[in-house]
């Protein structure tokens, strides 16, 4: 097994309210779990094995990219939340969302509704390209803006999976509480990091 489901950093009730207990167990515990085991099934024994997670990402389609992508961003949706934080961001993060959308408000409710809006299944996702401009985009099912060459800084699940067991279809009261628990240490890192 090359992948494995890593620990995360805070415990399983720590995001209650925003995130219940339950919640966790089924979308990280089981759902993630899924998607790392497939693709470790669907890797194996092939050229794809020893390749990094992200290019597999760029260079695969179907079953694989659905479960390469599915189980990247999980990670990176659950490793961008804290039980200590919310607040707004600091620094050229903040600068630069000042800059594009007006102020960290407007940027909130144009980020919520692209979650609100997206029909089915997806993510709605924060990235920047190269020269630091910042895109909100809609992603479908699985995908993600790593396939558009942009570099992801932050997600939002909004598969019903995410959100159905604590807030059934309240979609938009879903989105909404999460930025109670974003680690903008960790998205505002992302900022600064190179291209992936
Ligand atoms: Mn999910």
């Amino acid at each position: 097994m090359k992948y494995e489901l890593p620990p995360l950093p805070y415990s399983s009730d720590a995001l209650e309210p925003v995130i219940s207990q339950d919640t966790i167990n089924y979308h990280y515990g089981k759902h993630e779990k899924t998607y790392i085991d497939n693709l470790n099934n669907l890797i194996q024994g092939t050229k794809y094995e020893e390749m990094p997670l992200e290019d597999i990402i760029k260079s695969s389609e179907g079953a694989l990219f659905n479960n390469a992508a599915q189980a990247w961003n999980h990670l990176f949706y659950f490793f961008s939340f804290s039980p200590n934080g919310g607040g707004v961001p600091t620094g050229g993060l903040m600068a630069a969302i000042n800059n594009q959308f007006g102020s960290f408000e407007e940027f909130q409710i144009a980020f919520e509704q692209a979650g609100v809006k997206l029909f089915g299944s997806g993510w709605v996702w924060l990235s920047k390209d190269g020269d630091g401009q910042l895109f909100i985009t809609q992603a479908s099912n699985a995908a993600n803006p790593l396939t558009q060459g942009l570099t992801p800084l932050l997600c939002f699940d909004v598969w019903e999976h995410a959100y159905y067991l604590d807030y059934q279809n309240r979609r938009a009261d879903a989105l909404h509480n999460l930025w109670k628990i974003i680690d903008w240490e960790i998205v505002a890192q992302r900022y600064q990091e190179e291209a992936l």
